[in-house]
């Protein structure tokens, strides 16, 4: 397959943590983002998941030395794409943010270069019809945290070619991904069923079934789930799961998929959980303490 050199374009949560296990894998890499303070960010998050990793015993001062040595900041994108074999993008879930930066991203990269979107709800097929090249181009769905998380969802539009299909399945095996492989239907095969399982799980609580930690321990001990629908809701952020909600309840044109009016009331006081200090719990301690809904 050949990954020498590989560019991340945008250094939020999902980027920095893809260019640190991009850099772990032994590739040349280059991490891009519009704005220098994300850039800054995104390099700092790096640089502390490693010296975590040392101060616990598990990252050597070597090994962090060979990583940094592989990974590179850059603010133009052009130098940042150029003779790169593989480029992920990870910018914000906007459709025509994301047409935008491939097409600019197709000027400068080389022929061979495989494009891959770490969306996590939008069409690959609509994101690559603006393209020259869509057979080049796959959705590579990452988890949060990158360098822990071991699924890598792989999803092929109509026109994505066997050659990138391979390439994304070989590249995810080198960064030590579990690779799964899944058709361009909207919220893919993760997505959809989190954000339905979450959906039903605020529906439970605002119809008094249980108490929110009640919910999640039915799941936790009940299923094996390693954490529970309401607390994962709150980590992942309840205006994230609203928009992919309402994304499949406009793509499917089925209202079973409607956010439940608690979730839209809950992101309207923004409490978008474990970020903003409250969601579903309280997070202001550290850990998730119950705490009054509010009307809806
Ligand atoms: P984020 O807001 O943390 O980071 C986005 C970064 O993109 C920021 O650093 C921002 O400065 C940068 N950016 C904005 N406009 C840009 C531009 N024009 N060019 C380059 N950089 C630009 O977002 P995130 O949570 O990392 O999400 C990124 C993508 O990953 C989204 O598509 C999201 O749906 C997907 N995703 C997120 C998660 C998650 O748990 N956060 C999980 C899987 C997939």
């Amino acid at each position: 397959m050949g990954i020498e050199k590989v560019a991340v374009i945008g250094a939020g949560t999902m980027g920095a943590g893809i260019a640190q296990v991009c850099a772990q894998s032994g590739w040349n890499t280059v991490l891009y983002d519009a704005f220098p303070v994300g850039l800054e960010k995104g390099m700092q998050r790096i640089d502390a998941f490693w010296d975590k990793g040392i101060a616990r015993g598990k990252t050597t001062e070597e090994q962090k030395q060979e990583w940094s040595e592989n990974l590179r900041a850059e603010s133009n994108l052009e130098h940042a794409v150029r003779d790169c074999d593989l480029i992920i993008e990870a910018v914000p879930e906007i459709l025509e943010l994301k047409q935008k930066i491939f097409q600019e991203v197709e000027q400068y990269a080389s022929e061979n270069a495989v494009f891959a979107t770490n969306t996590s709800s939008l069409s690959i097929g609509k994101i690559a019809s603006v393209i020259n090249h869509p057979e080049r181009l796959i959705g590579m769905h990452f988890f949060n945290p990158v360098p822990i998380m071991k699924l890598l969802e792989l999803v092929k539009h109509e026109r994505t070619s066997e050659e990138t299909v391979h390439f994304a399945k070989e590249a995810g095996s080198a960064m030590q991904k579990t690779t799964i492989l899944v058709n361009d239907i909207p919220g893919f095969a993760t997505s959809r069923l989190g954000v339905v399982l979450g959906n039903e799980a605020i529906r439970m609580l605002a119809d008094g079934v249980a108490s929110a930690k009640d919910i999640d321990t039915a799941m936790v001990l009940g299923y094996k789930h390693p954490m529970g629908p309401l607390a994962l809701t709150d980590l992942v952020g309840l205006d994230v799961r609203r928009d992919i909600l309402k994304n499949l309840q406009e793509s499917f044109d089925d209202d079973s998929y409607a956010p439940h009016p608690l979730l839209d009331k809950l992101v309207a006081e923004n409490r978008l959980g474990k970020k903003t200090g409250m969601g579903i719990y309280d997070w202001s301690s550290g850990q998730a303490e119950e705490t009054e809904m509010p009307e809806f």
